[in-house]
């Protein structure tokens, strides 16, 4: 599950991460009290105002109807209010977004942290994840931090090191301090950053995260190391253990199939192709979607229903499938284990009844308890649905379909 930078930032001050203060906005009102908040805290005079979405690239961002950026500098209060209302309720397009771009309805007014001073402030790049190969944690980090490190991964990826942690040990000291020295660091600033990857990994390890990635992370010209910004990925399986971080979820960012997908228990993932499948187990969704592929059609979706399908999840799996518009024919393929072929079949035809302008053709395979039974059943419905036992003739009944 993603969270805004805001509620990451929130979760890196409590294991001790130094990150760059804000204070989170909906209105160009809210953005001025929470300026003059800041002002009073830190005695910063700049604000960096920087639109709060599921996406990066937001400094370099635009907002389609203001064509403000989707970070920008206010370089005194008075600028805090007109800035903030061209990007609040704003459309903000990046490389990440897509064409579409996402609406911007919360704010974060931060410090300005670049102030000048004895040494110019400094970008780093440091990103934690999961390596599965390795089965470990790994650290990356960069000299080349800031909003082009997507360029320094493509073409110079040696610029970006690795350090890998054991789970069962954890982040030892020298593996902190190796980090540090690798980023050139020295005196204060090499102490703040062993610090700062110190309290950046408890972070990562107590939330159960996926992937942190703070770019960038900041030392300003005295020295102190900071998040400026931080995308956090927290592993859904565990979001169980953590209730606190489960309620930062914000549905309005997902895509909506997921979101109801995930709400009648089902496992959906959107795919671009052209056939829907609703199929019964991991396994058999990635299969189903192969077979689909060589009857020439594209899988529209993974969708797994689970072990225990019944008439609600195929109805469920029905509605969310029949929202993508792409979709030209349905594949339905159950392995009748738990769940019996004839079960699965009535429920197929009372969901299509149940769904106003269901006119797509539907493929159903049923195999195993009561295969026989269940085909009659589809047979006999008299609907636009076409019943296959054999793997191989659904797939020529797909082929069919999308002639
Ligand atoms: P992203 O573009 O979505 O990754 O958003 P970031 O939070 O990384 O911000 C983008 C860029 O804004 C950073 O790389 C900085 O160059 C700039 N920026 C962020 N905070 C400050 C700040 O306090 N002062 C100044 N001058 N620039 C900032
Ligand atoms: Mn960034």
């Amino acid at each position: 599950m993603n969270i805004h930078e805001y509620q990451a930032k929130g979760i890196l001050e409590k294991y001790g991460v130094t990150i760059q203060k804000g204070i989170v906005a909906s209105t160009p009102e809210e953005a001025t009290e929470a300026a003059k908040k800041l002002n009073a805290e830190t005695g910063t005079e700049w604000y960096v105002l920087k639109a709060q979405i599921h996406a990066g690239g937001r400094g370099k961002g635009k907002v389609k109807e203001t064509d403000s950026n989707g970070v920008v500098l206010a370089k005194s209060l008075d600028e805090v209010a007109p800035k903030s209302k061209a990007i609040l309720g704003g459309t903000l397009v990046t490389h990440q977004t897509g064409e579409e771009g996402k609406l911007v309805s919360k704010l974060l007014v931060a410090e300005d942290v670049y102030y000048p001073g004895e040494n110019e402030p400094k970008e780093y790049y440091v990103g934690i994840l999961l390596d599965r190969a390795k089965g470990c944690n790994v650290i990356m980090a960069s000299t080349e931090g800031g909003v082009d490190i997507e360029d320094v991964a493509e073409n110079t990826p040696e610029k970006i090191f690795k350090e890998w942690i054991d789970p069962r040990v954890g982040l030892q000291g020298f593996q902190a301090r190796k980090v540090a020295f690798k980023l050139g660091l020295e005196g204060e600033a090499f102490k703040n950053m062993v610090k700062f990857i110190h309290s950046l990994y408890a972070a990562y390890d107590a939330t159960d995260s996926s992937m942190f990635e703070i770019n960038p992370v900041l030392k300003t010209s005295d020295n102190k190391i900071l998040a400026v910004d931080a995308k956090v990925d927290i592993d859904d399986s565990a979001l169980y253990r953590h209730k606190d971080i489960a309620e930062m979820r914000d549905k309005s960012e997902e895509d909506p199939a997921e979101v109801e997908a995930s709400e009648s228990g089902l496992n959906y993932v959107k795919l671009d192709g052209d056939v829907g499948c609703m199929v019964n187990g991991a396994g058999l969704a990635m299969a189903t979607m192969d077979i689909i592929k060589l009857s020439g059609g594209e899988p529209a979706n993974f969708l797994d229903v689970g072990g225990s399908a019944n008439a609600q999840t195929v109805e469920a799996g029905f509605r969310i499938i029949t929202k993508d518009p792409n979709v030209k024919a349905i594949l339905i393929n159950i392995f009748g284990g738990i769940v019996r072929c004839d079960r699965v079949a009535k429920g197929v035809v009372e969901a299509y009844k149940n769904i106003d302008g269901l006119d797509l053709p539907i493929i159903v395979r049923l195999q195993g308890t009561n295969a026989e039974e269940g085909a009659k059943i589809i047979q006999e419905s008299g609907l636009k649905v076409t019943s296959a036992i054999v793997l191989k003739d659904a797939a020529e009944r797909v082929k069919e379909a999308l002639a």
